[in-house]
């Protein structure tokens, strides 16, 4: 687990909330030694509240850390005011992730609303082990879907 300060690369407003956030992971080496898993989270600091946050991780590469949020309370909303280059308190490397090695050939993926993000990464990582997984995404409204594009390019979804 590490604890570091982020600086916010980006942050992306669907038509409705959740919010994508981007950040810019400046020390290449500790996110690829502090997130070791698909399906793991991060804990985020918000300015005058005493509990962290629990944000899933979307996905990750060597520079970046996506994060998808849905705006539902003081903290969130927080979040969602927070401009490129201002920096978060985060805890990352949290949870033990999914482990890709008991899946299977062609496995089953379902997560709705604010547990669509992790699926994300988890769909990605099976299909660069060359499996073949399906994916089943929920929302409440049409209006509140989102990542549809970026999960169709991986594999075919269901909504
Ligand atoms: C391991 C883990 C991973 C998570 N990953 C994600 C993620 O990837 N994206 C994401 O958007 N959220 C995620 N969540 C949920 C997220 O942590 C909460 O929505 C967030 O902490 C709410 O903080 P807040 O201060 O805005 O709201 P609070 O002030 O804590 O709550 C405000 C109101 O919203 C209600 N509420 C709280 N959470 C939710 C919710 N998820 N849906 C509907 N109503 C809610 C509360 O009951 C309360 O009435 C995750 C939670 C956990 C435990």
């Amino acid at each position: 687990m590490y604890h570091i300060p982020l600086p916010l690369l980006k942050a992306l407003l669907f038509k409705y909330p959740p919010l994508l956030i981007l950040f810019s992971y400046a020390v290449a080496t500790i996110l690829a030694t502090s997130l070791t898993a698909t399906g793991q989270f991060v804990n985020l600091k918000i300015d005058g509240l005493y509990l962290r946050r629990p944000i899933s991780v979307c996905d990750y590469d060597d520079s970046t850390i996506t994060l998808i949020y849905k705006v539902v309370g003081a903290g969130t909303e927080i979040m969602s005011t927070k401009l490129p280059g201002e920096k978060f308190d985060i805890l990352v490397g949290l949870g033990n992730g999914y482990n890709t090695d008991k899946s299977g050939e062609n496995p089953l993926l379902i997560g709705g609303g604010v547990g669509v993000p992790p699926m994300y990464g988890l769909c990605k990582k099976l299909v660069s082990e060359g499996k073949k997984p399906t994916v089943i995404l929920g929302f409440n409204t049409a209006e509140e879907v989102f990542y549809k594009e970026e999960f169709e390019n991986l594999v075919i979804t269901n909504m």
